[in-house]
């Protein structure tokens, strides 16, 4: 690795509006001086695999400041020069990257494009947030890099959906947040919402519903207004393109084998009964599920698998597991047909019999699966990494088997929750204001050195039954999304709530640049924590 540098952070010292970055690099010094920048300034290119960087950098500009820069590959008397090392093998930290300058140039070099693409972000934090035609960056050396390779935020498509465009936009808070991960929950017993061409019901009948319940679950009444929307596979492949330019990977999921009224209603013969089924109009926990002792219910999700996976270039796909009553399966002589023909103990065996089929099948597509911590029960399939959401037990028990875990435990991670004390908004429950995300580590003290590295991150999900339109949405993400950001890149020893807590009203006034609509929790209770 690359290293002109230097000093760790000593975090007091750097703290000023003029440099004000979350997540905190790794190492960053603050030098006397600025770099102006206005419309006469030249974005030096000498790569191509950099436009993406510098495309983002200057829609950024155009944006918020009103100018962009001219793209060129000859420097001049004031200039940002982007470039990408070149390596003859694949560095220790393909996103690390390092950043200087002086009064005329500012020069940022990544150790890959996706390590250029997230030293422009930090770029993008030394920018001022009061609007002007002239900036001035103050000069900084920068040697930084993500602690976790897995670095993620989630969004729940099923219970409300959010367009395209607001799925851009969201990419882009991931983006500017230097995450990598989009995890797309796109199926659920409230509506399904990826097209599939070799199962038209599952959109025309499946992405919507006859209306939704009034108020919290089960609700004071509901509203009988048809509801819904999908995205067809022409924009799915649209945003896993945007998404990819940021280098963010998305991560489909497709739920299975609970969570799937919305799939059953479609087509009735996936479900034990026969049906008839709905897409559900309230939230909770159903008992529809995929039966599991019916093979043409395998083809089935084989054949949607098919269409799936090859509008996904991640080397994941999310398959759910979780929340999966076992009443249908008990009462089902098909399901108990399979359980005696494969001499399975119970239902849990069952699920996990279900998981591993489709593991395998999703193997033989050169994928892996992820699913939440359910997965475990009853035998955990032999590849699949595991989302631990209730708690952290499910991951530390699978890190234990030797099983990559991301961590996204519902007390820490959830942002559903409420960040104030005092219920400001209709919401699922729970109380999680920011000084919480920010305390938590994601790699419990009981694992051994070698079982922690099997934690490859966290993430932090977004279920959108009480978010009814993308403001309430940015409302419950911000600013707990700076938090998760810095919770996963910066090192442990640079971390420090009171220094972050001295970053974050900067952070909040460019996401007042943004027009972003985010929680004041932070000001208006700030001892709410913990
Ligand atoms: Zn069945």
């Amino acid at each position: 690795m690359s290293c002109f540098l230097i000093a760790s952070v000593h975090s007091q010292s750097i703290v000023s509006e003029a440099v004000s970055i979350i997540p905190q690099p790794a190492h960053l010094t603050v030098e006397k001086g600025s770099f102006r920048l206005d419309k006469n300034t030249a974005l030096v290119l000498t790569d191509p695999g950099d436009q993406a960087s510098a495309n983002f950098f200057n829609d950024y500009l155009k944006e918020v400041y009103g100018f962009s820069l001219k793209v060129t590959n000859k420097s001049g008397k004031n200039f940002i020069s982007l470039s990408t090392r070149k390596f003859f093998k694949a560095p220790d930290n393909e996103e690390h990257y390092t950043l200087e300058g002086n009064a005329t140039s500012m020069k940022l070099e990544g150790d890959s494009y996706a390590g250029t693409f997230r030293g422009v972000q930090t770029l993008i934090q030394l920018l001022p947030v009061t609007k002007s035609a002239t900036l001035h960056l103050p000069l900084v050396k920068v040697d930084d890099q993500p602690v976790y390779k897995y670095r993620g935020l989630h969004l729940d498509v099923g219970r409300h959906f959010f367009d395209v465009a607001f799925v851009k936009k969201y990419i882009n808070y991931i983006a500017l947040h230097k995450l990598n991960y989009f995890h797309w929950h796109l199926t659920e017993d409230q509506g399904w919402r990826i097209e599939i061409k070799r199962y038209p019901e599952l959109t025309r009948v499946g992405a919507y519903r006859d209306g939704t319940i009034i108020g919290h679950n089960p609700g004071t009444g509901n509203d009988h207004i048809r509801y819904g929307g999908f995205y067809t596979q022409d924009e799915i492949r649209d945003v896993v393109a945007y998404a990819a330019a940021r280098h963010i990977e998305v991560i489909p999921e497709i739920e299975m084998p609970g969570h799937a009224s919305a799939a059953l209603a479609s087509y009735p013969y996936l479900g034990c009964t026969g049906g008839p089924y709905q897409v559900k109009q309230a939230w909770g926990v159903f008992k529809d599920v995929y039966c599991a002792g019916n093979d043409s219910v395998f083809s089935f999700l084989e054949n949607v698998l098919d269409e799936v996976l090859p509008l996904f270039p991640s080397q994941y796909i999310h398959i759910g597991g979780d929340e999966c009553p076992k009443d249908s399966w008990k009462a089902c002589p098909k399901c108990q047909k399979r359980i005696q023909d494969n001499h399975l103990k119970d239902e849990h065996e069952l699920q996990s019999y279900f998981v591993q089929r489709i593991e395998k099948y999703i193997n033989s597509k050169g994928k892996k699966i992820i699913g939440w911590d359910e997965i475990l029960e009853g035998g955990l399939a032999p590849n699949a990494t595991v989302m631990s959401w209730r708690g952290e037990k499910g991951g530390i028990e699978a890190a234990k088997q030797n099983h990559e875990v991301i961590m996204t435990p519902g007390s820490y991670l959830y942002f559903d929750h409420s960040q104030t004390k005092k219920e400001d908004s209709l919401h699922i429950g729970g109380y999680l204001p920011i000084q919480k995300v920010y305390a938590y580590s994601p790699r419990p003290a009981e694992l051994t050195d070698a079982e922690q590295q099997k934690i490859i991150g966290a993430q932090a999900n977004v279920w959108t039954e009480y978010m009814a339109n993308p403001a309430k949405v940015e409302y419950m993400v911000f600013p707990r999304l700076a938090a998760l950001s810095e919770i996963l890149w910066s090192p442990a020893a640079s971390r420090d709530w009171n220094n972050f807590a001295q970053r974050l009203p900067t952070q909040l006034k460019r996401y007042d640049l943004w027009n972003v609509n985010y929680s004041r929790a932070f000001f208006t209770d700030p001892k709410n924590a913990l």
